[in-house]
């Protein structure tokens, strides 16, 4: 980083702190003190909405305050506490992840990244999410939100993933690593969004794009997610469809495929084929059912 960049990353970390209590979002699992209802957040929210996250993040913890509760317990219980949220092989891994800390981690989820990555369904950002905000370790978030913040505030270029993992590192203050972090991801949520609102923003002062302007660097940069294809009509609209009827009850395949008006046959057998293929539903005798799980 050159020597004025670093100084305005000094600036916009003084300018972060400086704005964070009013960015902060009412967001239950913010500062909750249990790595597990950190984790199980984190897991929820990858390619999720926060809005659609707090309903199903408080009846799954109700259900499942610990991971051994959750480990116990049946995938196709797991499945029916994933409703609303969607891209439901987290939730096969969030139950096998917890299995792993049943069973190698004495009940307790880990507090190193390297440990945590060998969960299931952890990627980079989630085991750095659950260290920086569950056990206060120092290590920086990347994830959509940060992405976009980096790439506009402090490089004002597009950015590629190990330069965008060294400037995230590079901006890390050294105390108070978990509230500078969540000041970085409430900061993308609310006005660093895609289509950016320079207008209000706290930051607008301490950021390098809006000073020296030129085209937006964020869109291509690194950790910014692409536009997802349209939900309508889509594969995961079907996946979702038969896994919310057989949450009700088991199907035989002519009740399955009456599920949804006006999709071929031809698609619900492709759909069955693949949720069969992740493991999230199997056949018994002549009927499907949401899978249960190896014990
Ligand atoms: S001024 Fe605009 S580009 Fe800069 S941090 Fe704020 S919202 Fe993002």
């Amino acid at each position: 980083m050159t020597a004025s960049g670093s100084d305005g990353s000094a600036a916009f970390r003084r300018a972060l702190r400086r704005a964070a209590p009013h960015l902060a979002r009412p967001l239950p699992w913010i500062g909750h003190d249990d790595p597990w209802a950190v984790l199980v957040s984190e897991v929820m929210l990858q390619q999720t909405q926060t809005s659609r996250v707090e309903e199903p993040w408080r009846r799954f913890l109700e259900a499942f305050p610990t991971p051994r509760q959750c480990a116990d317990a049946p995938l196709s219980s797991v499945l029916r506490l994933w409703s609303g949220l969607g891209y439901h092989r987290r939730a096969k891994a969030l139950h096998e992840a917890a299995r792993r800390i049943r069973d190698d981690f004495d009940g307790a989820v880990p507090s190193d990244v390297a440990a945590l990555r060998t969960l299931a369904g952890v990627g980079e950002y989630t085991a750095n999410a659950v260290a920086s905000f569950a056990f206060s370790r120092r290590v920086a978030v990347l994830d959509t939100n940060v992405g976009r913040v980096l790439a506009r505030a402090i490089a004002n270029r597009t950015l590629g993933l190990r330069e965008a993992r060294a400037t995230a590192a590079t901006l890390l203050p050294r105390r108070d690593v978990a509230s500078f972090n969540q000041a970085l991801l409430d900061l993308g949520a609310q006005y660093c969004t895609s289509t950016p609102r320079c207008a209000g923003c706290p930051l607008a002062n301490a950021c390098r794009w809006r000073r020296e302007g030129g085209p937006d660097p964020a869109p291509r940069s690194a950790g910014v997610s692409r536009r997802q294809p349209p939900f309508e009509g889509s594969d995961r609209q079907v996946r979702g469809q038969v896994l919310a009827a057989l949450r009700e009850r088991e199907l035989t395949p002519a009740k399955l495929a009456r599920v949804g008006d006006g999709i071929e046959a031809t698609r619900y057998a492709t759909v069955l084929e693949g949720l069969v293929r992740d493991g999230l539903v199997e056949r018994v005798g002549r009927s499907w059912r949401l899978a249960e799980g190896s014990p």
